[in-house]
C-alpha cells in the first residue's frame, strides 16, 4: 500500500469478504495472506498463531515456502516473531537479518528478504499471534503502513478468537486462545459451580471494522465522546452511583481520562486510517492494554482498569447499548465474571440461575463476599485479568473453597469438578444429619453455635442449621445495598422481619459499622489517610448521633416484646460504650413517653475488636451485658495488617501464640467476671480455629451459616478437656510461633474431622 487511505479500507473490505466465505479454515487463512501481501505490495505475508504451549506456529504464508506451514515454530523467546509477541509492539526493520534477535529457519527460505514488518495480533490486550510482511529490498515501512498492518491484525484476531482455526491445529498443539486455563484467586464464598461465563460488563463485540465514510465516523466518535462525558458528569453530579457499585473517585478518574488528549488523539488517528469509530476505540484500547499489562507498577495497572472502563463506556455509547448487563434473561448456570461488583449489583441478578461469581478484585472480607456467602453462591476474588481471559459464554468452573477457576475446562477436569460438587452435596447431606444432635463436645460441654447474618435472605439458614441464634446481625448491609439512606421506617421493617423470622431465637443486632472499608456510596465521604483507623462505626455514631439514634429507635420499636440485644462496633474505650448506652437510654425514655411498648428485655454489648479493650477488659466486662470478639478487625489491628490488602492480610496466622494469648485474655476475664462472650469473626467458622477457641475457653461461636455443619462435626468428636490441656501446653511452649501444625496433629491423633 502506498499511503492512500483507500489502501487499508479496500483490504479490510476484501478480508471481510474472505472471512464470510464458506471455505475451510486453512483456505481462508491462505486467501487472507495473499490479499494482505498484494495490498501491502509485500513479497511475503505470514501469520503465526500462539499455541497453548506458548509457541508461535506458522499457520499460513504467502511468499515463504509452503512446506514450512505448521512446521516452523518459534518459542516466545526466539526470533523476531517471539520478540513481537513478548513485547506486544510492532517492529519494523530495513534489514531483519542484522537484528540480534533474528533466528534463521532454513525451511522457510526467508534469507532473500531483508525488510521486515511484524505486528502483534491482539485481543483485549492478549497476544494471539503475530502478523508479518517482508520485502526483498532494504526499505523502512512507513508509520501509515505499520498502522494499516495493525488494523489488519484486528481481523485476524477475530478469526483466531472465533476458535475456527482449532480445526487446523496440529494434534496436541492447540491454539492458545481457546485453551483451557487454570487461574488462582482467593476464596470469597465456598462451593463449586459449573456453568458459562456471563460478563457483568460485557464487551461490545465490534463487527464492523471498516468505515464507509471516514468523515461520518469522525463525527460519530466526537458525538459519542461528548455524550459519554456528559453522562459521566451527570453521574457524578447526581451523586447517586450506588447502582453499579461505582464510587465517586472511580468516576472522577474516568472523567479525567475522558479528557485525556493523548488517548483521544490516538483514537481519532485510528479513525482516520479508515476504521469505524468502534474499531478505533477497540484498537487503541487493545494496544494500551497490552502495554499496561506488561507493567509491574501497581499505579499504572490501576490506570488500565480506568481506561478499560472508559473504552467500554465509549463503545456502549457508540453502540447505543446500556453499560451494565441486563439483569434479566440470565442463562441457566450463569457464572458472573467482573472486574469488581458491589453487593447491590449482585442482588440485582436472578439468583435462580446464578452458579458462581469471579472477580478481579474483592477480598475475603469484602461486602460482595459477605453477600455471596449469604446467598450461597460460590465466589472467587482477586483473579488477575479474568475479564479479558474469557469470552461471553465460555465454559467455566468456580471452586470457591479452593479459590480456583477453570476456564474452558477439558472434559476430564470438568468431570472431576462435577464429582467434587456431588461429593460436596453429599457432605452437606451428612451435616444436615447432625442438625438435631445437641451441640456438645464428647465430654458434654455445650457449645452455642450461632450464625452471622445481614440480610433477610440469611434468616432461613437459622432453621436449616438449627443454630442457637444470630450472633452477629450486620445492620450496615441493608445500608450498603440500598441506593439511598434507609429511613427509620425501613430499618424498623427489616429488624421486625428479622426478629419474626428468628422465631424466638436470640438475634444480636450490631449498630451501623460504616467507614473504613465499608463505604456508603450515597454518603459524603471524608478523605482520610487511614480509613481503617479513622472516623468509622461507633465514632460516627457518637459524633453525629442522629443516625445512631434513629437506628436505636428502630431497633427498640422492632424489639417490642422481644429479648432485644444491641451491640456496638469498634468500641475502643469503656467510655464510648457508656456514651452509646446513654443514647439508648434516651431513646427508651422517648419511646416510653410516646406510649410504645418496650422490649421484654434489653442487653447491650460491645465488639471486642480494638486492641485497647484488651488492656481494660475487666472494666469493659463489668459494664456490658455481653461481649463479642471481632477477630477480623482485632487481628488487623493487632498485627497492623490491613485485612483487605492481599500482600499483608495472610502474613500473620491467627493461630500463632501472640494472637491466641490475646484471645485467651478475653475468654478468661469474661469467664471470671461472668460476662458472656462470643467469637463472631471468620475464625469462629473454621473448624481448626474453632477447636483452638474451645481450648481457650470460648463456649459461643458465631459464623457464616455454611460453617455450622463443619464446626459441629468437629466439636461432636472433640474432648473439650483434652483440647484445653493441649492449648495450655502449646501456649506455654516455645516451638513454632504458629500452633497450626501442632493443632492439626492433635486433630488427626484424635480423629477429629476438619
Ligand atoms: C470482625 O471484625 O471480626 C467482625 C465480625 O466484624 P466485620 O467483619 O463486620 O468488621
Ligand atoms: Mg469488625
Amino acid at each position: 500500500m502506498r499511503g492512500a487511505l483507500g489502501g487499508p479500507r479496500v483490504l479490510l473490505r476484501r478480508l471481510r469478504e474472505v472471512m464470510a466465505e464458506p471455505v475451510h479454515a486453512q483456505e481462508k487463512l491462505d486467501r487472507i495472506v495473499i490479499q494482505i501481501a498484494a495490498n501491502m505490495v509485500a513479497e511475503v505475508c505470514s501469520v503465526y498463531v500462539m499455541r497453548a504451549d506458548g509457541v508461535l506456529e506458522l499457520y499460513a504464508t504467502e511468499g515463504l515456502k509452503r512446506e514450512a506451514v505448521h512446521l516452523t515454530a518459534m518459542r516466545a523467546d526466539e526470533g523476531l516473531v517471539g520478540l513481537i509477541a513478548r513485547e506486544a509492539e510492532p517492529l519494523a526493520l530495513s534489514d531483519a537479518q542484522s537484528h540480534p534477535a533474528f533466528s534463521y529457519r532454513p525451511e522457510t527460505g526467508e534469507e532473500i528478504y531483508h525488510a521486515f514488518l511484524g505486528v502483534p495480533i491482539l485481543r483485549a490486550g492478549n497476544t494471539l499471534g503475530v502478523l508479518v510482511v517482508q520485502n526483498r529490498a532494504h526499505r523502512l515501512y512507513s508509520e501509515e503502513e505499520i498502522e494499516a498492518l495493525q488494523t489488519t491484525a484486528m481481523v485476524l484476531a477475530e478469526l483466531i478468537a472465533s476458535g475456527e482455526l482449532q480445526a487446523i491445529a496440529t494434534p496436541g498443539a492447540d491454539i492458545a486462545i481457546r485453551r483451557p486455563l487454570h487461574q488462582r484467586g482467593v476464596c470469597l464464598a465456598d462451593g463449586v459451580g459449573l456453568g458459562h461465563v456471563v460478563l457483568h460488563e460485557p464487551r461490545v463485540v465490534v463487527k464492523n471494522l471498516i468505515a464507509e465514510d471516514v468523515q461520518r465516523e469522525v463525527q460519530r466518535l466526537e458525538d459519542a465522546i461528548a455524550a459519554m462525558r456528559a453522562a459521566i458528569d451527570k453521574l457524578i453530579e447526581r451523586g447517586d452511583v450506588a447502582h453499579h457499585g461505582e464510587h465517586r473517585d472511580v468516576l472522577e478518574t474516568v472523567r479525567m481520562f475522558a479528557n485525556d488528549q493523548g488517548w483521544l488523539r490516538r483514537i481519532r488517528e485510528a479513525v482516520l486510517t479508515g476504521l469505524t469509530a468502534e474499531a478505533a476505540v477497540e484498537r487503541v484500547q487493545s494496544d494500551t492494554r497490552a502495554r499496561l499489562l506488561r507493567q509491574t507498577d501497581p499505579y499504572l495497572r490501576e490506570r488500565l482498569h480506568d481506561l478499560d472502563d472508559l473504552a467500554n463506556r465509549l463503545l456502549h455509547t457508540l453502540a447505543g447499548t446500556d453499560f451494565a448487563t441486563s439483569r434479566e434473561g440470565l442463562p441457566e448456570n450463569a457464572i458472573l465474571v467482573a472486574r469488581s461488583m458491589g453487593p447491590a449489583a449482585l442482588l440485582d441478578y436472578d439468583r435462580a440461575h446464578l452458579r458462581g461469581v469471579i472477580l478481579e478484585e474483592g477480598g475475603p472480607t469484602s461486602h460482595i463476599a459477605i453477600v455471596a456467602r449469604a446467598l450461597g453462591i460460590p465466589a472467587v476474588g482477586e483473579v488477575e485479568n479474568i475479564t479479558s481471559l474469557v469470552e461471553q459464554g465460555d465454559a467455566i468452573i468456580v471452586d470457591g473453597g479452593a479459590g480456583e477457576v477453570q476456564i474452558r475446562p477439558a472434559p476430564d477436569v470438568e468431570a472431576a469438578y462435577a464429582e467434587k460438587a456431588r461429593l460436596r452435596a453429599r457432605r452437606q447431606e451428612q451435616y444436615r444429619s447432625l442438625r438435631d444432635l445437641p451441640s456438645r463436645t464428647r465430654d458434654g460441654v455445650a457449645i452455642d453455635l450461632n450464625i452471622n447474618a445481614g440480610l433477610l435472605v440469611d434468616m432461613p439458614h437459622l432453621a436449616e442449621t438449627n443454630a442457637a441464634g444470630v450472633g452477629l446481625f450486620r445492620t450496615e448491609i441493608q445500608f450498603m445495598v440500598a441506593q439511598r439512606l434507609p429511613t427509620t421506617g425501613e430499618q424498623l421493617a427489616l429488624y421486625a422481619s428479622v426478629l419474626e423470622a428468628a422465631q424466638g431465637r436470640p438475634v444480636t443486632f450490631r449498630t451501623l459499622d460504616i467507614g473504613g472499608d465499608k463505604v456508603l456510596p450515597y454518603m459524603k465521604q471524608v478523605e482520610e489517610e487511614n480509613p481503617a483507623l479513622g472516623w468509622r462505626a461507633i465514632r460516627i455514631g457518637l459524633d453525629r448521633p442522629g443516625l445512631l439514634r434513629s437506628q436505636v429507635r428502630a431497633l427498640l420499636r422492632a424489639g417490642a416484646g422481644h429479648h432485644l440485644r444491641i451491640m456496638f462496633p469498634m468500641v475502643a474505650t469503656v467510655e464510648e460504650f457508656e456514651m452509646a448506652k446513654a443514647i439508648v437510654a434516651r431513646e427508651e425514655a422517648h419511646l416510653a413517653r410516646h406510649g410504645h411498648p418496650p422490649p421484654a428485655s434489653l442487653s447491650l454489648g460491645v465488639m471486642v475488636e480494638v486492641p485497647s479493650l484488651l488492656f481494660h477488659i475487666d472494666e469493659v466486662a463489668r459494664k456490658v451485658d455481653f461481649m463479642s470478639v471481632g477477630s477480623n478487625d482485632l487481628m488487623q489491628f493487632l498485627f497492623a495488617a490491613d485485612r483487605e490488602n492481599r500482600q499483608v492480610a495472610a502474613r500473620f496466622d491467627p493461630l500463632c501464640r501472640p494472637a491466641l494469648r490475646a484471645l485467651k485474655v478475653v475468654a478468661e476475664r469474661a469467664d471470671a467476671l461472668g460476662c458472656p462472650v462470643t467469637v463472631c469473626g471468620e475464625i469462629g467458622g473454621r473448624p481448626l480455629e474453632a477447636m483452638a477457641l474451645i481450648g481457650l475457653g470460648y463456649r459461643r461461636l458465631s459464623m457464616s451459616p455454611s460453617a455450622v455443619g463443619p464446626v459441629k462435626a468437629m466439636l461432636l468428636k472433640l474432648d473439650a478437656g483434652a483440647i484445653t490441656a493441649e492449648m495450655e501446653r502449646l501456649l506455654a511452649g516455645d516451638g513454632d510461633l504458629s500452633l497450626r501444625k501442632a493443632l492439626l496433629r492433635f486433630a488427626e491423633a484424635h480423629d477429629i474431622p476438619l
